[in-house]
């Protein structure tokens, strides 16, 4: 049997590190039928737009995906192709592992945490009004209508909706990962003493579902900024990690920091139509092309994948030789060396290579 995957390379850095996933993946011997989608800068050139209906279609259709990073131009253009996606498939659930492997320049050695970011709500829904326009305007004065703290006339203006469905969906999402691999805690992570309504819906929504898994799962709420310390300090205290869509982004960057960096974080966004496994980090533009960044990101993205798809056993054997690779430290891209300017580090493809070779052992 073959199963149907959409492969989605994106652009800048995308298309090298998602061939050289392809190429492990391939190897692993489990089957697969990938159908290729354009999406991103190349997608614009050639369809003028840089999500052509035909990939979320072709998301919706196989269920399950793989990507590389899509640029997102800054405060102008189009907007990110990455949160349309979510959004448009409801891929509420942002699942990023941070664990310490050995050969990394990781920051810390006792490192395993499970981090679920909500996807779909938040400051990332991107509603905002630009300041000066009249939409902003009829925002301001409708907000200043009913609030005792007015917002200046000139201001920019976004929204943060946090529902309990959003929240409780998440959350729920954690405890049930956190029950069937028996992890130990889940810490809460929210900015509730200042956003009383918005984080406290996400802290109370918390608090109750905490209570149904009581005896089975600990349960904690940490403010985000000590919980950015506390993970610098001492982030084998921590084991589950549930944010809202903000926080959640900023937190497992710095947890990619601590073990190793972005070359090696794999993500997965997951709902009840599909699901779509993608590195944490972006399209590198200025590397984009030079067979230079690390691969490892997007296969372990793919190890996810092969886990989501029941190959349990593929998924391992993919994960173990990523490590024996990174392990030996030789055929490894320049971001694994001790010294960056290491003229031994190898290309994109030199180290996919090395992984199969790995993988036959
Ligand atoms: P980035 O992750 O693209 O790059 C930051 C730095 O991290 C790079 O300069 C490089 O030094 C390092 N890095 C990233 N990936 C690496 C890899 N595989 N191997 C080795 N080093 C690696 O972040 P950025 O520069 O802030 O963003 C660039 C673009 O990517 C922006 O347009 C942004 O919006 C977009 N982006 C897309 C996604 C996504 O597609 N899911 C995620 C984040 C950022």
């Amino acid at each position: 049997m073959s199963y149907r995957v959409t492969l989605l390379p994106g652009d800048g850095i995308g298309p090298d590190v998602v061939s050289a996933m392809r190429a492990c993946v391939d190897a692993t011997g489990v089957a697969i039928d990938w159908e290729e989608q354009i999406v991103g800068a190349p997608a614009i050139v050639k369809f003028g737009t840089p999500l052509p209906p035909q990939a979320i279609e072709s998301v919706r259709k196989n269920r399950v995906a793989i990507k590389g990073p899509i640029e997102t131009p800054v405060g102008k253009g189009f907007r990110s192709v990455n949160v349309q996606l979510r959004q448009e498939l409801d891929l509420y659930a942002c699942v990023r592992p941070a664990k310490y492997i050995p050969g990394t320049k990781a920051v810390h050695q006792n490192v395993d945490l499970m981090i679920f970011r909500e996807n779909t709500e938040d400051l990332y829904m991107g509603i905002e009004f630009d300041g000066g326009t009249p939409e902003a305007a009829q925002v301001i004065d409708a907000v200043n209508g009913v609030s005792e703290k007015k917002i200046r006339p000139d201001a920019a203006v976004g929204i943060k909706p946090i529902s309990v469905l959003g929240s409780e969906r998440i959350i729920r999402y954690a405890f049930e990962y956190a029950v069937r691999n028996g992890r130990r805690k889940v810490s809460l992570v929210h900015k509730a003493n200042i956003m009383k309504f918005t984080d406290g819906t996400f802290l109370h929504t918390g608090r109750r579902i905490a209570e149904e898994y009581a005896g089975r799962v600990a349960f904690e709420d940490v403010i985000v900024d000590n919980m950015c310390m506390q993970l610098v300090q001492r982030p084998d205290h921590y084991d589950v990690l549930v944010l809202t869509n903000l926080y959640g982004d900023i937190i497992s960057d710095l947890c990619a920091g601590l073990v190793g960096g972005l070359g090696i974080a794999p993500g997965a966004n997951i709902g009840s139509q599909a699901a779509l496994f993608e590195p944490v980090h972006g399209s590198a533009p200025k590397y984009a092309g030079l067979n230079k960044v690390n691969p490892t990101a997007t296969i372990l993205s793919a190890v996810m994948m092969l886990e989501h798809l029941g190959e349990r056993e593929a998924a391992q054997r993919l994960e173990a030789a990523v490590r024996a690779v990174i392990r030996d430290g030789k055929e490894v891209t320049y971001d694994l060396k001790a010294d960056r300017n290491d003229p031994t580090a190898v290309g994109t493809k030199e180290m996919a290579a090395a992984i199969c070779r790995r993988l036959r052992v």
